[in-house]
């Protein structure tokens, strides 16, 4: 027999019914985006590596050991996207989009990273993000927080946690650094490797260590919170403010840091207890310094990703299901002539009704076969036409399934063509 191949380890299908339930997630995050005014920008799968390893930073774990990295024919270095804040400012740069203007941008798509697959981390994962550019003040910050809270909420997601933090300013972590250092310094030896080999050349990043046993050094290091500069300071109080006008409820977390260098000042995450260690649903914060690093003028900026296969756990996990997506009706046809008709009819069908959901029977079959599909499509009713259908220009309308108000099924009646628009049409809106 020969082979059959098998998905890449961490590389996902993603199937029907399932496939309806991103549909949904996707349709109320776009309806969500646009409520507040910001733009969908399409981004590129591929880019070069230096982009990556200039924005996300050298000394991080997905520029050390998560990226896709190749070389392409010409022998340049190209990546697959492990997140999409670099390419909307890249693609911003671009196009001009960013100096002395303010953006509001959300994307969606795949990103990659080469991690451990297990429930909740994938290789090839999806993010929804959002990005603001060109404002400084905290009013922003809440902005994009309210919207990640309104997101969670339209997609009926309860069980998540606010959290939030400030970073500082780069001379408050500058300052930061070196206590820091000192303190771990102390306890080097109970530090997991990566993060005694960070002490010295990114020594934040140690404080973003998922080792448990560094985690327990952490738990009395100082905090950037306690070491806050006065601007800073300020712009995390009235961030608080913010979410307390808008009915927000978060905590502060003074050890909560991002897995990303060009993070500064407002940091944040929605955090579920329902979904293991992989409990981030939705992260963000303030990156004023990244466009400046990337070649831009300074341009204040802020935004979030969230990882759309987490919230599709939770969303199955707390009983979401999608707007249903089974065919409204099946239609079956007996015979050469009816089958043409059925195709020219059906076509009438989705002409008047554009919400109507039909499947025309193929590959032709007895009608006991095609009851059969009929039932395996979920269908709510079967349409039959066969010769004395055809000859007296009318169809049966058969139901397969009880109906909410608990008739049972197998009723049928006869239709004619003309009265068909109004029987499917009255399925439509109903439950
Ligand atoms: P984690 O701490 O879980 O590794 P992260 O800090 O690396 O997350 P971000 O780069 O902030 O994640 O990405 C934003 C969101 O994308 C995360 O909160 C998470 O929901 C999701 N995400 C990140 N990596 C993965 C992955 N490998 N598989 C699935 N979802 C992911
Ligand atoms: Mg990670």
């Amino acid at each position: 027999m020969a082979h059959r191949f098998q998905s890449v380890r961490g590389f996902n299908d993603v199937l029907p019914p399932d496939s309806a339930l991103w549909q949904h997630l996707h349709a109320v995050a776009a309806r969500c985006f646009s409520a507040y005014g910001y733009g969908e920008i399409r981004l590129p799968l591929v880019e070069h590596t230096a982009l990556f390893a200039r924005s996300i930073g050298e000394v991080t774990d997905i520029v050390e050991k998560e990226m896709f990295t190749f070389q392409d024919r010409e022998g340049d270095s190209l990546t697959l996207r492990p997140e999409g804040t670099a390419s909307c400012v890249r693609a911003g740069l671009e196009h001009g989009l960013l100096h002395n203007q303010q953006q509001r941008f959300w994307y969606a798509g795949p990103m990659f990273r080469h991690e451990r697959p297990q429930a909740g981390r994938y290789r090839q994962f999806h993010q929804l993000g959002v990005e603001a550019y060109g404002m400084a003040g905290p009013d922003i910050d809440v902005e994009v927080i309210a919207m990640s809270a309104r997101l969670l909420r339209a997609l009926g997601i309860a069980g998540v946690r606010l959290e939030i933090n400030s970073l500082g300013s780069s001379e408050t972590r500058a300052r930061y650094r070196t206590a820091l250092i000192a303190y771990l310094e102390r306890h080097v030896d109970a530090l997991d490797p990566d993060s005694q080999r960070r002490l010295q050349r990114n020594p934040l990043r140690v404080l973003d260590a998922k080792a448990p046993q560094t985690q327990d050094v952490l738990r009395a290091a100082p905090t950037l919170l306690d070491a806050l500069d006065a601007e800073s300071r300020a712009h995390f109080d009235a961030l608080r403010q913010g979410l307390e006008d808008m009915g927000i409820p978060y905590t502060v977390n003074p050890h909560l840091v991002r897995g990303l260098d060009y993070y500064g000042r407002t940091v944040f995450e929605w955090i579920t207890d329902q979904l293991g260690a992989q409990g981030t649903v939705c992260a963000g914060g303030r990156y004023d310094g990244l466009v400046e690093q990337l070649g831009g003028a300074p341009t204040p900026a802020v935004g979030w990703a969230s990882g759309v296969e987490r919230l599709i756990l939770l969303m199955k996990a707390q009983g979401v299901t999608a707007p249903e997506a089974a065919p409204h009706a099946y239609l079956c046809a007996l015979g050469e002539a009816a089958q043409r008709q059925a195709h020219r009819l059906a076509e009438h069908l989705r002409d008047v009704l554009p919400t109507l959901r039909l499947v025309v029977n193929a590959g032709g079959g007895k009608l006991a076969a095609q009851l059969k599909r009929a039932d395996r499509s979920g269908a709510r009713l079967a349409l039959i036409l066969g010769e004395a259908e055809l000859a007296a220009a009318n169809i049966q309308v058969k139901s397969l399934r009880a109906t909410p108000a608990g008739a049972t099924s197998s009723q049928q009646q006869t239709l004619t063509w003309t009265e068909l628009p109004a029987r499917l049409g009255g399925l439509l809106d109903s439950p």
